[in-house]
């Protein structure tokens, strides 16, 4: 064995779980210790501070500056209190992970001495340098100023000894350059609109907010094994690698009992994560060995994707500790299955309703159906916007690849709930109705909740299926910011409502009772919709073949998916619905591309790299050991003896001999197409060069990079393999 696939391996043997213990058996007593909640507000502040952030928090709003230096003093206080020495602001800047610049809290004081300080200027708003964040070409070289503010909705909260503030980040001039600021909108203009809908059946409903629940799938490999892989420590995926003899196909890794080591480093990262004020409930072994996956109870959505965001942190942090690594990348080992974060989505009113959740009474239920119709034409308009907030250079090795969600958007309902529609579209008279025709629908309405409760009928193949009292966005992938596709869908979904609101209001003013209108519209928003409908098989070809008959697209490209970013349909979303202004979009977009190329051109590196000085070197030292073998056998065999002694090893000599030259031949050729990719200027063209003339390289050489690693003396192979990475722990 290679040396460093040796003491990897070695090392590997010698681990044991480490011991870890909870401050409490009981959760409550320790759960949100290092955040500054409402209840530490109170504490901390004056009753006019703690009242003016209340009010911000509950109506959306700013807290002015005087407000803003008690604020920050109260924050400071308790951070010393509980032993920080730095803050900073934490925003999630365009790249994967969030960003943070800690700065002390000491400052000189008056008479010169040193004072720990913290003023209401610097909780609301900061200047850092903007000029290393992506921005797509916002940005200008001579105002590369941006500044961050605070996000008064998400609690600050203590790592180590640094208080972390939650923050958007836009350039000097006003842009957005981060995930939260555009978030942020959305939820807003979604709040409206929704808001509005929900009048036509109960006046009292003031706030709705969508509600997200990840589930965060990743895999863990050992430390020393990834230390010995250059493409998993620079690229987060194996680039090469002959699958192991057994992975998943007996399915016994699924929900069966998780490894000792691997508990420890769950119980090791929620007790951080409860301290954090993560509500971390469902942890379970994931269908590919070494793959796992964790829940938390859901919340609102942009507090949910600080929870996320953070704990993906959390998470890379603890793994240390207990000698592992976590894999966030959506596709880290070829031939098992890849990493999902299902986004559950919702909507909840502030009277307590979940507007995705069949309801008591006619009336209830109404309004579930509006809304449950308006996801549905939401998603059925926006298939491509929602595509491309998702589609990741990572993420597209599963969808559309033979692998979980097709890059083809539908949406299982459910055989009840697809009757009730079909029902809807069919039975609701175009003309005026009866009153007992009416109370014809609302009975049937009516009986909703009965039927659901014993038909929770599930659909795992569907990207987008609903799941009883919410929908659960499949696609989205592990190493996702889930703004990303909560950015897609909330404000495609305020531009839906307003659009229905309008058109039931024009039928309203026509004469109509509310409650016809209402009718008449579903009827028709269902029939403009339902081809997005389907129960089916989700992986199976028939379905590619069906969606296309129905006018489905099905994009898999990523390239071609962010230009879908421009589509008529998209910009009245994201620039018409006010989420972006023109500017930002492009140069959000732009920014996707770039992050495309980027990826595919490092992976391209690393993979030649990797081929040349691991890969080959060690194929011909094999291959040399072969050759002295058939010198030593011609030496002792009479030249008949000989022909039937080395016959294989000869062919052995060859096939290695091949399998190099291709290597190598096609390396070549990969970096003579870098070269022609890098020289254009236009980051749509360059993305679209590295997509099709360089990307299927990766694979092309990887095809003899496994069969060599099948055939060469296993002694000398210098990478951990996957049966060792996947199933020693
Ligand atoms: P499954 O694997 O069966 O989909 P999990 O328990 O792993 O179920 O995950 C379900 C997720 O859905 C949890 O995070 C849960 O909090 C979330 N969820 C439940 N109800 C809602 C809701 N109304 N809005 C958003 N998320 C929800
Ligand atoms: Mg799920």
């Amino acid at each position: 064995m290679a040396q460093f696939r040796t003491i990897a391996f070695q090392e590997v043997l010698k681990r044991k779980p480490v011991k870890v213990e909870a401050p409490s058996n009981e959760v409550t007593v320790y759960f949100g210790t290092k955040v500054f909640d409402l209840v530490k507000m109170e504490k901390y502040l004056s009753k006019e501070a703690y009242r003016a952030v209340r009010k911000a928090i509950g109506e959306g709003g700013h807290i002015d500056r005087k407000m803003a230096d008690q604020v920050a003093a109260g924050m400071r206080d308790w951070a010393i209190d509980n032993g920080a020495t730095h803050y900073t602001h934490w925003f999630h800047p365009l790249t994967d992970g969030t960003a943070e610049k800690h700065d002390g809290f000491i400052e000189f004081g008056d008479f010169g001495g040193p004072v720990e300080s913290f003023s209401g200027d610097l909780l609301v708003q900061q200047e850092p340098d903007a000029s290393s964040f992506p921005s797509g070409g916002i940005r200008n070289t001579f105002e590369a100023r941006g500044y961050t503010a605070w996000d008064v909705s998400s609690p600050a909260f203590l790592v180590g000894t640094t208080l972390c503030i939650p923050t958007v980040f836009v350039s000097y001039t006003g842009e957005a350059l981060d995930y939260k600021a555009p978030l942020l909108k959305a939820l807003s203009e979604l709040n409206k609109a929704a808001v509005d809908v929900c009048h036509y059946f109960d006046k009292n409903v003031s706030k709705v907010f969508a509600t997200l629940g990840w589930e965060q799938e990743y895999f863990l490999v050992d430390e020393a094994f990834y230390n010995a892989r250059p493409d998993l420590i620079l690229t987060g995926r194996t680039l090469v690698g002959h699958q192991s003899s057994k992975d998943q196909q007996l399915d016994d890794h699924y929900f069966s009992s998780i490894p000792e080591r691997v508990k420890s480093f769950m119980e090791d990262f929620e007790i951080e994560a409860y301290k954090l004020g993560i509500p971390v409930k469902t942890r379970h072994n994931e269908v590919a060995p070494n793959q796992f996956e964790c829940a938390p109870i859901f919340e609102e959505v942009n507090l949910a994707n600080d929870h996320n965001q953070l704990i993906m942190d959390v998470m890379k942090r603890v793994a240390r500790r207990h000698g592992f690594q976590v894999l966030f990348h959506e596709k880290p080992f070829g031939g098992i299955n890849g990493s999902g974060k299902h986004n559950n989505w919702s909507l909840a009113t502030d009277t307590g309703v979940n507007l995705l959740s069949p309801g008591k009474n006619p009336k209830s239920n109404l309004q579930f159906l509006t809304f449950l119709v308006n996801v549905v034409k939401m998603v059925h308009d926006n298939q491509d916007l929602l595509r491309a907030s998702i589609l990741t250079a990572g993420n597209s090795h599963r969808l559309g690849a033979n692998e979980a969600p097709p890059a083809i958007l539908s949406i299982f309902l459910g055989s009840t709930l697809s009757k009730v529609l079909e029902d809807l579209a069919t039975n609701v008279p175009k003309k005026k109705m009866s009153p007992e025709k009416k109370t014809e629908l609302k009975l049937g309405i009516g009986k909703i909740p009965e039927i659901l409760l014993d038909n929770t009928d599930r659909n795992r193949t569907s990207p987008f299926a609903f799941t009883g009292n919410r929908f659960e966005f499949r696609a989205v992938g592990s190493a996702a910011n889930c703004a990303a596709p909560m950015i897609a869908l909330n404000s495609a979904l305020a531009v839906q409502l307003k659009e229905f609101k309008k058109e039931v209001d024009a039928l309203i003013a026509k004469g109509l009772k509310k409650d016809e209108a209402i009718f008449q519209m579903l009827r028709k928003t269902i029939n403009e919709s339902r081809n997005i409908l389907f129960e089916g098989d989700n992986y199976s070809d028939d379905w590619k073949k069906e969606a296309e008959k129905r006018g489905l697209t099905n994009i898999t490209s990523v390239p071609e998916s962010l230009a879908t970013y421009f589509s008529e349909q998209s910009k009245k979303v994201l620039i018409g619905g006010g989420i972006f202004t023109e500017r930002e979009l492009k140069g959000r977009v732009e920014v996707e591309y770039e992050k495309f190329t980027k990826k595919i051109q490092i992976e391209a590196r690393v993979l030649g790299d990797l081929v040349i000085n691991h890969v080959v070197p060690t194929a011909v030292q094999y291959q040399n050991k072969l050759i002295e073998n058939v010198k030593g056998l011609k030496e002792i065999f009479s030249e008949k003896e000989f022909k039937e002694q080395a016959g294989d090893r000869l062919e052995l000599i060859r096939e290695i001999s091949d399998h190099v030259s291709m290597i190598k031949g096609m390396v070549y050729e990969m970096v003579e197409a870098r070269k022609v990719a890098n020289k254009l200027e236009d980051e749509v063209e360059k993305a679209y060069a590295y997509d099709r003339e360089v990307r299927p390289y990766l694979d092309k050489i990887r095809y003899h990079v496994d069969k060599l690693e099948r055939v060469v003396d296993d002694e000398l192979w210098p990478l951990p393999k996957y049966r060792e990475m996947l199933f020693t722990r």
